[in-house]
């Protein structure tokens, strides 16, 4: 383990690792994933060639925010009359960030770039450092599925979208499960009298 190199700013966020691998699951007719079961191909960082000028311009969108898919889906979920933070912290863990949150229902929305979410349909691995690539998108993974656990060990609900999704099926999958949120949350609260 003593050659094993994270890249910078990833070193911390693998400290809690679901073993459990991940798999798509339909949720309530449309597509959001929970993790239950994560491979890792490899062990140890693959070494790769020096990233050239494409490359590192990729590199860089790691740590893009307002994609234009988010965008969309903030835009219908606006029209539909829900209200939102954007980017907010995850509860205990200020390094990361919930794109979509709904803060009294507790519900944490993602939309998930197909490139470095692995999208069965859409990734395709570069041809150029392909191993590495891979190991990437496997540790992006782990950290979602980290970043989910977290979140609902927090009492949150979280639902992840990947950005071919349609926002309007997405939005719809976020009103339902946010009304039956805040009804379960209202009923829980005032109790019986
Ligand atoms: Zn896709």
């Amino acid at each position: 383990m003593s050659d094993f190199r994270f890249p910078r700013g990833f070193r911390r966020q693998i400290r809690t690792l679901p073993v459990a691998p991940g798999i798509s699951q339909d949720f309530s007719g449309i597509e959001a994933r929970r993790y239950t079961w994560l491979p890792m191909t490899y062990q140890h960082e693959p070494a790769r060639v020096r990233p050239d000028g494409a490359l590192s311009a990729k590199m860089s969108g790691l740590a893009r925010r307002d994609t234009k898919p988010e965008m969309e889906l903030r835009r219908v979920l606006h029209r539909r009359g829900l209200r939102f933070r954007v980017q907010l912290k995850v509860p205990g863990n200020r390094r990361r960030t919930i794109d979509i949150a709904f803060t009294r229902a507790r519900l944490a929305v993602y939309v998930d770039g197909c490139f470095w979410h692995g999208c069965p349909d859409h990734h395709h691995l570069p041809r150029t450092n392909s191993e590495w690539w891979q190991w990437k998108v496997e540790l992006i993974r782990r950290r979602d599925a980290s970043t989910d656990a977290e979140l609902r060990s927090a009492g949150w609900e979280v639902l992840r979208f990947w950005e071919h999704t349609n926002p309007e099926d997405a939005a719809s999958a976020v009103v339902r499960t946010y009304e039956a949120r805040v009804r379960d949350a209202a009923s829980t609260s005032s109790g019986p009298r």
